[in-house]
């Protein structure tokens, strides 16, 4: 997807701060972040939310997921806690059509969300 601005991060040509990469998925800090630790990850394939994503992907959503976990206790946040946001679709306020799992953390948070 050349007009994908998560793809264009994947490819290296828009610049990031990379946190974490395998051959699969790729999670860096966000850029304008919501809480001390705000952390996007998100799969090198282009899908553009959580609808799209096929049925024999599922091992990717666990990956991405168990990542997200891993890096939360790496960063000491395990017994805290933290949040992992899959926004999807216009109404959940989706801005950028290349599913991102978001990994909030660092501070308290209310409940509901907005
Ligand atoms: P969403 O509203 O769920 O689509 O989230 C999109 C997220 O991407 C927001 O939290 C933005 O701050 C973040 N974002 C947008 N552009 C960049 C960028 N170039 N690098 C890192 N994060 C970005
Ligand atoms: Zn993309």
């Amino acid at each position: 997807m050349s007009d994908c601005l998560f793809c264009k991060i994947i490819a290296g040509e828009i610049p990031s701060k990379i946190v974490y990469q395998d051959d699969r998925i790729l999670a860096f800090e966000d850029i304008n972040p919501q809480a001390p630790t705000h952390i996007l990850l998100i799969p090198r394939t282009h899908y553009a939310s959580l609808n799209e994503v096929p049925e024999k992907e599922s091992d990717l959503i666990g990956h991405l997921l168990l990542s997200a976990r891993r890096i939360a206790a790496e960063r000491g946040m395990g017994e805290r806690g933290f949040r992992i946001v899959l926004n999807t679709g216009p109404d959940a306020g989706q801005d950028v059509f290349h599913i991102h799992f978001h990994l909030l953390g660092g501070r308290a948070m209310t409940w509901p969300p907005g």
